[in-house]
């Protein structure tokens, strides 16, 4: 029977689900009784801080927060990001105009694009990247032109190599450092060139900075709105989620240009109605408590990230220790695709990895791996690679 409530052009535009097979291979080599080790989902392992979960259990008995949250956040949460903005970064927001709360920020990643992008509008998006970029500006009917980004250039986005015909139709850029999937870092010279760019083509630029307080060896990421003319020309957004292992609490926010900080929160009042006023609190408590709890989990992940390099370099990989986000992307052995590579390493090993096509074209022959498990489990990773597949030529 031919229904008429057939999916909409939107949801048939997005792309196939990658993941699909090597998720059923998973499910078969548990079935099977494998003990799987999983380097495939970023998503922090250890709780979030106690702290933050004490502020929660107080003001979730708080009947005021029962009610309806307002859909741009509690003024206080807001001051709290603007006070961790100027702590952190040197950064002055005005709470009121221009900050908005997210139900995380991947909502809001995937919202902005129904600000600005108008169906055939062109968004620019880094290949190899978060693919909420283009998911969200396809469902808005737009276009994503992917720029592919090398390990050459450091991961950095070229923006000469952006044709000029593609910049002056472009409406909005994302870009992503700390970067996932690659761990790649950006400067400040990449960061003004970026705010050049947007002021030649009159782009809006929107800078995801997920990972920006997940960083080694006392390396402390920028924001892009510490650079002058950012907020004339972009918006950052943020979360709690990986910086005090918050994944599943849902809050987030963006930060920046006034005007789209509006958009946003405009679009947003039609669609969702805030966060609970019990998580805005706890989060504002992550933001403005105690920080050694960030050093202490970074060095966490770092010894994790060390053992899984060194592992690897051992087995024929060179591998440069990334100097942020819990990822390790590296290229697979030599005869081998991402997919065909992953495949073989859960077949034998039984470890997950994440093929880099997953990320976009342009991750191809690259697999990314998460320092999200305990180290004994990526010790044993490690040798289970080297018994089940040995040494390697990359
Ligand atoms: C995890 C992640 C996010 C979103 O996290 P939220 O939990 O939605 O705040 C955004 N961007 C990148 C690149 C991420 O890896």
């Amino acid at each position: 029977m031919r229904l008429k409530f057939t999916e909409a052009q939107r949801i048939r535009n997005l792309p196939p689900y990658l993941f699909a097979r090597i998720e059923r291979l998973i499910d078969e080599k548990r079935a099977a009784g494998v003990d799987v080790i999983s380097l495939g989902i970023g998503d922090p392992d250890r709780p979030t801080p106690d702290h933050i979960v004490e502020e929660l259990i107080r003001e979730v008995r708080n009947p005021a927060n029962h009610q309806y949250p307002t859909s741009v956040g509690m003024l206080s949460y807001r001051r709290a990001v603007a006070q961790w903005y100027k702590g952190r970064f040197g950064v002055e927001l005005d709470p009121e105009t221009e900050i908005v709360s997210l139900l995380g920020s991947k909502e809001g990643i995937a919202h902005i694009s129904w600000c600005y992008l108008d169906p055939g509008d062109v968004v620019i998006v880094p290949d190899p990247g978060y693919p909420v970029y283009s998911g969200g500006a396809i469902l808005a009917g737009a276009k994503p032109y992917f720029v592919p980004v090398y390990p050459g250039d450091g991961y950095l986005i070229d923006f000469d190599s952006i044709p000029a015909d593609i910049a002056r139709k472009a409406k909005m850029m994302f870009i992503n450092y700390p970067n996932n999937p690659t761990g790649a870092v950006a400067d400040e010279a990449f960061y003004r060139k970026a705010i050049d760019f947007a002021r030649e083509y009159e782009i809006l630029i929107c800078h995801d900075a997920a990972y920006s307080d997940v960083a080694y060896e006392g390396y402390k990421p920028p924001s892009f709105l510490q650079f002058p003319g950012a907020k004339e020309v972009g918006i950052e957004f943020h979360s709690v989620s990986k910086t005090y292992n918050m994944t599943g609490w849902r809050i987030g926010w963006a930060a920046g240009n006034p005007a789209a900080v509006e958009a946003l929160g405009r679009l947003k009042s039609n669609i969702d109605s805030g966060v609970f006023q019990a998580i805005q609190h706890a989060a504002a408590a992550g933001l403005t408590g105690p920080q050694d709890v960030v050093e202490r989990q970074n060095a966490i992940y770092q010894e994790r990230r060390d053992i899984l390099v060194d592992g690897l370099n051992n087995l024929g990989w060179n591998l440069a220790k990334p100097k942020a986000t819990f990822y390790v992307w590296a290229p697979v052995p030599k005869g081998h695709t991402s997919e065909s590579f992953a495949e073989l390493v859960l077949d034998k090993a039984g470890v997950v990895i994440t093929p880099g096509t997953g990320y976009g074209k342009n991750g191809a022959g690259y697999f990314r791996m998460a320092l999200t498990v305990e180290k004994e489990r990526i010790l044993e990773a490690i040798s289970r690679i080297k018994e089940y597949i040995g040494e390697v030529e990359v």
